[in-house]
């Protein structure tokens, strides 16, 4: 028989014990050694037995041992400074306490978030990413205040079938069992509702995550007061047809901002002033923003204003099918007719999300229209994403269309391993404290370091024959059957770790291109490598399991299996296990479809060294030393000749490079020449990888700015926004009046040379604008073979006389400051201090023909 409901009854701690349950509900444990060290010594054989889940262990530990705890002195200190240590760490001041005039507090948005592995809500690196920003903020004192949804499935478990084909489990989670607590106002749980078409409504309770300093909303539909359908919209993650999404999707975007205003009033935390959105999931968000002020009697116009300023999206894919997209008529049902709100017309949400296809609303465009601020994550992904969204700024060059990137990173405490934490804390504590001083590992002996290494490789051999032995008994094998997997994989073994989401950009099984050479590899009598593989196909993706069944077959070979091994269910416990185990991280996307990636900076950290397609971070970072790169065929349009290219590369790479290096072993046993390349890739990555370092970009490049911006609209009853609102409205009606109507430029002679000035002039009809709403420039440098200017300098020209028809007379000196061919044009776009970049308005005039131009072209 199976229970309709669940729940999870909670322990009552002896008073002497009261700081063990806010050490518990803390969940900053889940980067504290020394607070899961206090947990184990609770009962060291059930702390084992629960997976080193904090709560399932308050909640099975017998009151007798409690009993005794609560009797024991020393156990008490350790407690009592366990919990002031906590107390320092939530009140210190930090970081970000130094910056000048800092917002109160920023809102981050995330349909998933990877904090604990006791906490599966999360499926990949969007959420991984989401965890590591939580964590990295509260260390550094940002103060975020975070939102999501509480799966009551989580993400699903993996294990295979005898036959190797992925199965998928959903553990039914109840929030009891999880370090939360329920939003309440007054001893009653706090509800938000959102209306939908047809008197239906959506309810949802709230319940609080403590992430450190960072407090985390997650909204739960499973109420009472909902329909079965409303009640399973957090049933599980990705789960689902288009109207489940979409329903997720409101309840994160609207019920999150109101579930962010229940929690200021109830607590009397600040009100965010900046709010960052990733992924086009949240974006409704903005919506419901610019509800609230048209009902505070902005009009639609000036609260959109408001709401760009303060706004920052983040975008996390350049796989077109990535892009969230909704029927038009959906979100036509859901914001109009019945369910429509009266100070936010449909038609003007409509024309947020139109794109290129007039039946789909896209999530990501509205996204950019909403934010004024929008970024990639990573130099390549800003570039690609530069090139994927640039009709929403039609007439602008790639390089001012305005999406910036900042580099993910990830969160040291949570992914290198105790080992390499206590050796950095000893040897080079400005590491730890600062992220400063990299350039000492340097003098940490080659020894201390490979003697770590060989201790998590020991560990992930370990963890990886335990899973492997698990994973035959689901698959049917019996015990008697299973001798052979305590010799799997060798712990002086070269070992190679590929774990990722399986979608087909990641190809998985390229390295299964020549089976015969990659056995080779594996079973070279003496430089053999070893490779360990992870990674879930979404539940929907047939082919992903495809790839996942191909490669499971391959390392069920007899002849092959000691040293290659598929570990199901990547999660973050087996993600720490590989990515601190392996010495070498292979990752071989196609090029340029990984927006950054983070588990390559993962083992970086615990000094793997990585060995990659040049994509994401790795494009921007690999230094030529620090790693390897596999070239990519990414000009070969036969996939399957581009495949079988980087394959071969890659064998080659791990033959003549990888294994030589590692087995080339001075007197004392040790690889000489690994330890260089790895004390290079800490030393060249460390700073960069770190989320902190990625938490400081967001603080200075995106919040800060958008936090004043939103200030300035805001202030005097947004005056500001008032008028920046009618200005836009007044340039954008004005400017099919806006003309480059002439150009000339002289005092170079017949045969410039470099280090001449060109005098420029130009003459430009205004329409009905003023010169100082515009901004005049030339672009001017290198020309390509179609006359088009490649990466121009731009001059802003000045302006001169108005004739009395409004056409303005402008003029400036070019410097003709490179050889060959060079140049110039002159265009025009609108100008305003609140804006955040020329392309802003997305309006530009240029010289109608730029053949015609007088010298336009010098060659
Ligand atoms: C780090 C991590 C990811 C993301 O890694 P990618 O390099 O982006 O593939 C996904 N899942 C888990 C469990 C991780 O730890």
């Amino acid at each position: 028989m199976r229970a309709i409901r669940r729940f999870t009854v909670r322990t009552v701690l002896p008073a002497e014990l009261a700081a063990l349950g806010e050490l518990v509900h803390n969940l900053r444990w889940s980067w504290h050694p020394e607070t899961l060290d206090l947990f184990a010594e609770v009962d060291p054989a059930l702390w084992a037995q629960v997976g080193h889940d904090p709560v399932a262990l308050l909640g099975a530990v017998s009151h007798e041992r409690l009993a005794e705890l609560a009797a024991d002195r020393r156990f008490l200190r350790r407690l009592a400074d366990a919990a002031d240590d906590l107390r320092e760490y939530m009140t210190a001041p930090r970081w970000y306490q130094a910056q000048p005039d800092g917002a109160h507090a920023i809102a981050y948005f995330s349909p998933e978030y990877g904090i604990a592995a006791a906490m599966p809500q999360y499926s990949g690196g969007l959420g991984i990413l989401a965890g590591d920003h939580l964590k990295a903020a509260s260390d550094l004192g940002v103060p975020i205040l975070a939102v999501g949804l509480l799966y009551r499935h989580g993400y699903f478990t993996q294990s295979l079938s005898p036959e190797g084909w992925q199965l998928e489990h959903y553990p039914s989670l109840d929030a009891g069992g999880l370090p939360l607590s329920l939003l309440k106002d007054d001893g009653a749980p706090v509800k938000i509702r959102i209306g939908l078409p047809g008197e239906r409504a959506l309810h949802a309770q709230v319940w609080v995550a403590q992430v450190g300093r960072v407090p985390l909303l997650l909204l739960d539909s499973d109420v009472a007061e909902n329909d079965n359908a409303a009640r399973d919209v957090t049933d599980r993650l990705y789960g689902g047809g288009t109207d489940h999404r979409l329903m997720q999707e409101l309840l994160l975007g609207v019920g999150g901002v109101r579930a962010i205003r229940s929690y200021c009033r109830v607590t009397g935390h600040a009100e965010p002033e900046v709010f960052h959105t990733n992924e086009g999931h949240a974006g409704f968000l903005g919506l419901e923003r610019i509800r609230e002020l048209t009902e505070a009697r902005l009009s639609f116009d000036e609260a959109l204003e408001v709401v760009r300023a303060g706004t920052v999206f983040t975008t996390h894919t350049p796989v077109p099918a990535g892009i969230d997209r909704f029927p038009v008529d959906m979100i036509a049902r859901q914001f109009g007719g019945d369910n429509a709100w009266p100070t936010v017309p449909v038609e003007r949400i409509l024309a947020l999300g139109a794109e290129a296809d007039p039946s789909r609303f896209n999530m990501a465009v509205m996204g950019m229209r909403l934010a004024q601020r929008v970024n990639g994550v990573s130099e390549l992904h800003g570039e690609v994403s530069r090139d994927m969204f640039k009709e929403l700024w039609p007439g602008f060059d790639l390089d001012e269309v305005p999406i910036g990137s900042i580099t993910n990173g990830v969160h040291a405490p949570t992914w290198v391993g105790r080992e390499f934490m206590e050796l950095a804390a000893r040897e080079v504590p400005s590491l730890l404290e600062k992220g400063r001083g990299w350039e000492n590992v340097h003098k940490i002996p080659d020894a201390e370091i490979w003697n770590i290494r060989s201790i998590l490789r020991a560990r992930l051999v370990q963890g990886a024959r335990d899973r492997l032995r698990k994973s035959w008994r689901d698959r049917g094998a019996s015990p008697a059957e299973l001798g052979w997997v305590d010799d799997v994989l060798d712990p002086e073994v070269l070992t190679i770790g590929f774990a990722r989401r399986v979608p087909s950009y990641k190809r998985l099984t390229l390295m299964l291109q020549d089976p015969e050479r990659l056995t080779e590899l594996l079973l070279d009598p003496d430089r053999p490598v070893q490779i360990v593989i992870a990674g879930k196909a979404h539940p929907a993706d047939e082919g992903g399991k495809k790839l996942i069944q191909q490669i499971v077959k391959f390392a069920d070979r007899a002849e092959v299996r000691h040293r290659i091994v598929f570990l199901p269910d990547y999660d973050m416990t087996l993600g720490q296990l590989l990515v601190q185990g392996c010495d070498v991280w292979l990752n071989n996307p196609l090029r340029p479809l990984e927006a950054s990636g983070t588990s390559g900076m993962k083992s970086a950290l615990n000094g793997g060294l990585n060995l990659s397609i040049r994509d994401g971070w790795w494009d921007e970072w690999y230094d030529g030393t620090n790693g390897w790169a596999i070239p990519t065929a990414d000009g070969v349009d036969d996939p399957d000749r581009r495949d079988e290219l980087e394959a071969t590369a890659l064998y080659d790479l791990i033959e003549h490079e990888v294994a030589d290096r590692f087995y080339d072993r001075a007197g004392d046993g040790l690889p000489r020449r690994w330890m260089e390349m790895v004390k290079h890739t800490l030393t060249s990555l460390g700073p960069k990888v770190l989320a902190g370092r990625m938490l400081r970009d967001y603080v200075v490049g995106l919040y800060l700015p958008a936090a004043r911006a939103a200030h300035v609209l805001s202030a005097d009853s947004q005056a500001a926004a008032k008028a920046f609102a009618a200005w836009r409205l007044k340039v954008t009606r004005a400017w099919p009046g806006v003309r480059v109507e002439h150009v000339e430029g002289s005092g170079i002679g017949d045969t410039p040379e470099v280090g001449a000035s060109l005098e420029l002039r130009a003459t430009i009809a205004l329409g009905d604008l003023e010169p100082g709403d515009l901004l005049v420039e030339a672009a001017y440098g290198r020309v390509g073979p179609h006359d088009e200017l490649i990466h121009p300098h731009h001059l802003e020209l000045t302006a001169g006389d108005v004739d009395d028809d409004g056409r303005a007379h402008y003029s400036g000196v070019v410097p003709l400051d490179r050889t060959g061919a060079f140049g110039y044009t002159v265009r025009v776009v609108p100008h305003h201090p609140l804006a955040a970049a020329k392309a802003e308005l997305g309006l530009i005039a240029v010289p109608e023909e730029p053949a015609g131009m007088t010298n336009g072209i010098l060659r």
